[in-house]
């Protein structure tokens, strides 16, 4: 029997994290019977240098406060030390570096995986990690990308022991940042998105507004 330690990574902008990240990472964590979940804020988001994105500084104390309640989950602060903007296979790389012998998973929404042809050296991700798609409402899942397992419902799921590519696609949570940020703005009502503490550390620090 294998004794090695499970490691699902959820990388993002989080600008802010919502529920939609917390309920998605927990699923996967349950799902495969995970040990730990990291959450990566990123510092410099390479697809999203076009709009004013909120300080790392923010962004991570807000991941840190999101994820404080939950066991299993865990703040990286890999990509934001690095203080440039650092690819995923760099990551991948570093975190198998860090923890030998550990399995790693790399949790990611149909949105972003329908672009995944354009991430720096994307084959390799495949070999890093077992790659655990999630489904996001509106983003139809690209099934032309590599071979993978779909998995219709909640139920445990053993890994195999080379790296495979999975879909989720009972995960429905309608949330994004980008909602958050524009109703927000717009004075419209925002905190039943958000993980309490996330909710006040935007209020006390004006973010969004
Ligand atoms: P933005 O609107 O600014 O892009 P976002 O809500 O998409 O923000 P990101 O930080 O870009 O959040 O997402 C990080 C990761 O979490 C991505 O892989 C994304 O697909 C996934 N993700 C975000 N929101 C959800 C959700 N509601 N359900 C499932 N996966 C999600
Ligand atoms: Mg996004």
């Amino acid at each position: 029997m294998r004794v090695s330690k499970k490691i699902a990574i959820l990388g993002g902008t989080f600008d802010p994290i919502h529920n939609g990240h917390l309920a998605a990472a927990d699923t996967v964590a349950s799902t495969f019977q995970v040990d730990e979940v990291h959450f990566v804020p990123a510092f410099s988001p390479p697809h999203k240098q076009s709009r004013g994105i909120t300080s790392p500084f923010h962004r991570f104390s807000m991941v840190a406060l999101a994820t404080l309640p939950f066991d299993r989950f865990r703040t990286s602060t890999i990509e934001v030390d690095a203080l440039e903007k650092r690819y995923t296979v760099e990551t991948l790389e570093a975190m198998n570096r860090e923890n030998p012998g550990a399995e790693l998973l790399f949790i990611i929404g149909t949105d972003m995986y329908q672009e995944i042809e354009a991430w720096k050296n994307f084959r390799r991700l495949f070999d890093l990690a077992h790659l655990v798609i999630v489904n996001r409402p509106g983003f139809p899942f690209r099934e032309d990308v590599a071979p993978f397992q779909v998995i219709k419902e909640p139920q445990v799921v053993t890994l195999p022991e080379k790296t495979a590519v999975f879909y989720l696609p009972f995960v429905e949570l309608p949330i994004s940042s980008t909602e958050i940020r524009d109703d927000r703005r717009r004075g419209a009502e925002v905190r039943q998105w958000l993980p309490p503490l996330v909710w006040s550390y935007i209020e006390r620090n004006k973010l969004y507004s």
